[in-house]
């Protein structure tokens, strides 16, 4: 699950630091890092505590969509069919 393929980081066009924000909504600031490996993007630093955070399982889907160095990122459940809300704003 957390690996991305590299056609789609090719795809952006750009050339993203290690190192970049995740947020799913404003409250959200999730450090993760990048790595290639085997010609796949894998997120390793900062991702399990992300998954962790907004309660992700497995088949959920994530929408990731590039906003200045980082991402924005959308969450379907899978068991719901809906968009899930962030628990970060109830810190
Ligand atoms: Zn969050």
């Amino acid at each position: 699950m957390n690996v991305i393929p590299l056609e789609f980081m090719r795809s952006l066009n750009t050339n993203l630091p290690h190192s970049v924000p995740l947020a799913t909504c404003q409250w959200c600031n999730w450090w993760v890092q990048f790595q290639e490996i085997d010609n796949e993007i894998v997120i390793f630093l900062g991702w399990k505590s992300f998954l962790w955070k907004h309660e992700l399982k497995v088949s959920d889907i994530l929408v990731f969509k590039l906003q200045h160095c980082g991402f924005k990122v959308k969450i379907f459940s899978a068991a719901f069919s809906t968009q899930v809300s962030c628990l970060c704003s109830s810190d």
